[in-house]
């Protein structure tokens, strides 16, 4: 195949991502930014081989480790609070159940309740270490929702600000993270232990 180089295209002639025009489809007032850069995630980066629990589940392999090197926050009875290795903001906490299951449904009333309350109590911690204007709280059940480790469950905490989405990620493929992640996980322990006056 022949890419045309820059000297093919008239200066009137918009460069599109994909294709000529007279594709199909239905203009809806929408406005666009393309993020190729997520098939990075799509692809697999740094998935684990199998879906089985043990060593090779990042989230079954954090309960072996001491908090400093598995960037744990806080750990309860059933579920951990552990600080996400790929943030999409500083402070992106996972609360997790220990047991390695895939589905929301599979937990027990009393993981259920562990998970909600660690997801209410890292709120709070973020809060107090951070000042947030907002947050983006939620789980991907399953690779086709957008879980990068499908096989254990996770919830996502990101703290939001104000004008936190810019145009970085998408020209240069970079997130700014003003804070290394072993600084934000002593920041967040100490917060963690703040709010809960342990
Ligand atoms: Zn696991």
């Amino acid at each position: 195949m022949t890419m045309p180089t820059p000297t093919d295209q008239t200066p009137d002639e918009p460069v599109l991502p994909e294709g000529p025009p007279g594709l199909a489809g239905d203009p809806d007032g929408m406005q666009r930014l393309w993020v190729p850069h997520r098939m990075v995630y799509l692809g697999g980066a740094d998935k684990p081989s199998d879906d089985g629990p043990g060593p090779g589940c990042p989230f079954c392999r954090v309960q072996t480790q001491d908090d400093a090197t598995a960037l744990v926050v806080a750990r309860g009875e059933r579920a951990f609070v552990v600080l996400n290795l790929y943030p999409y903001n500083s402070g992106h906490l996972l609360v997790c159940p220990y047991r390695h299951v895939a589905d929301y449904v599979a937990l027990d009333d009393d993981e259920t309740a562990e998970v909600t309350a660690l997801t209410r109590t890292a709120i709070r911690a973020l809060t107090h270490a951070y000042q947030p204007h907002g947050f983006n709280l939620g789980m991907n059940q399953g690779a086709v929702a957008g879980a990068g480790i499908a096989a254990h469950l996770h919830q996502h905490v990101v703290p939001r600000w104000s004008g936190d989405a810019n145009f970085l990620p998408i020209v240069a493929r970079t997130r700014a993270l003003p804070e290394l992640l072993a600084d934000a996980r002593s920041r967040l322990a100490q917060a963690w232990t703040a709010v809960t006056g342990g």
